[in-house]
């Protein structure tokens, strides 16, 4: 399924982290490691609401595959590839933003 443009913090704000869609992720499975899965990037996506991201924290969230399996594991209905197809488009954006030369800004 395609990603559809959503609130990502939204999203995250209805996750009851009980992981079931971490053994269906590519990526997790790949690392194990819980910022390389779903629950993870939801959890980063919150964690930045304020607009702080480390460096470990954008790549975790850059590697998202938007495969779509973390939606079907899902018991609450979360759409979840979406969230974070979503969060890192408004982080490329930003970063874009910021590289851009200050005679450009508007
Ligand atoms: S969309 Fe991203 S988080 Fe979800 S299963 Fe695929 S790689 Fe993992
Ligand atoms: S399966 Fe859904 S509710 Fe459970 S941790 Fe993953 S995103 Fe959160």
């Amino acid at each position: 399924m395609r990603p559809i443009r959503v609130d990502p913090e939204e999203e995250a704000g209805k996750c009851v982290w009980c992981g079931f869609c971490e053994f269906v992720c590519p990526t997790y499975l790949a690392v194990r490691e819980r910022a390389y899965g779903p629950r993870g990037r939801l959890r980063i996506i919150l964690a930045s609401r304020n607009g702080n991201l480390t460096p470990a924290a954008f790549r975790a969230l850059g590697t998202c595959l938007v495969c779509g399996a973390c939606d079907e594991a899902c018991p609450v209905g979360i759409n979840i590839s979406s969230a974070i197809w979503t969060a890192k488009a408004k982080l490329a954006m930003r970063v874009r933003g910021a590289r851009r030369p200050r005679s450009e800004l508007p």
